[in-house]
């Protein structure tokens, strides 16, 4: 199953900071976007609002068909309930720059908790969570805990635990900026094998190699605004703004 994601008019400020400022874009089902920018440029605050972590000011997300956000419909403010955003969470899965697996659980455990939580029978959810964690490698750590796996590892775990809810989406918050240099490949070689097979990809990267391969749209963003934004050969190879040259020049 896959979703597009439409962003119109995203707009966010954090007291008087204004930290999106009229963000549109659109995401087609199934690609993989990659958005670029300096620190505090609103990559982050972006990403939750797909996820409804971060209630937007203004504008609106549409996932699938499935509004996500603010949006004025006839002229009144549609709201959500608490059950819709949790309903339309599960459809999107979010990988942080720090994993975040629980660490009281065992790797298996990580990858099967939440399909167990959501009604799935508990060994048919252990059977897919072992399938899971060998497609990234790591069958033979399926009852290790966190603590005792590799950033790179346990990052490939949080990827397996996302999957197991089956998403259309998934976003990833600079998956491999804590990890040691020599453990960055694995991942990103993981969020590669996931392009073209129907989930929908938007990863907040530095990775330029990573961009220019695996990216059908990258976005530049920067002080909360899209700067420039199309495939990498143009973005990444031919930049038009100064801005997103000087920000290549600082990261390649
Ligand atoms: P990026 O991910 O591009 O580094 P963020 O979206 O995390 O940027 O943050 C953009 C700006 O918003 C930063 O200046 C950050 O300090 C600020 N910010 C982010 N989240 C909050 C918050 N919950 N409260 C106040 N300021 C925030
Ligand atoms: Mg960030």
């Amino acid at each position: 199953m896959s979703a597009g994601i439409e962003i119109a008019n995203a707009t966010k400020s954090f007291g008087d900071r204004p930290v999106l400022r009229g963000v549109d874009l659109t995401i087609e089902a199934g690609t993989v976007t990659v958005i670029l920018g300096p620190s505090g440029s609103g990559k982050s605050t972006l990403l939750r609002a797909i996820n409804h972590l971060e209630p937007l000011d203004e504008g609106y997300v549409v996932v699938g068909d499935e509004l996500i956000g603010v949006r004025v419909h006839h002229g009144r403010l549609k709201e959500l309930s608490e059950r819709e955003i949790l309903r339309q969470r599960a459809r999107i899965g979010f990988v942080f720059q720090n994993f975040n697996l629980f660490p009281h659980l065992t790797i298996l455990e990580n990858v099967s908790e939440a399909p167990i939580a959501l009604g799935t029978p508990p060994a048919t959810a252990r059977e897919q969570a072992r399938a899971l964690l060998e497609r990234v490698g790591l069958s033979e750590k399926a009852s290790a805990y966190p603590r005792q796996l590799s950033g790179g590892q346990q990052q490939r775990v949080a990827i397996a635990r996302a999957l197991a809810l089956e998403p259309e989406v998934l976003l990833f918050d600079e998956p491999t900026s804590a990890l040691d240099p020599e453990l960055v490949g694995d991942v990103l070689g993981v969020i590669r094998s996931l392009a073209g097979n129907g989930v929908t990809l938007v990863v907040v990267t530095h990775e330029i190699g990573f961009a220019r391969e695996v990216a059908d749209q990258v976005v530049f963003l920067d002080e909360g605004v899209i700067v420039e934004q199309g495939r990498p050969s143009d973005v990444l190879d031919n930049p038009r703004e100064a801005r997103t040259r000087e920000f290549l020049s600082r990261v390649l």
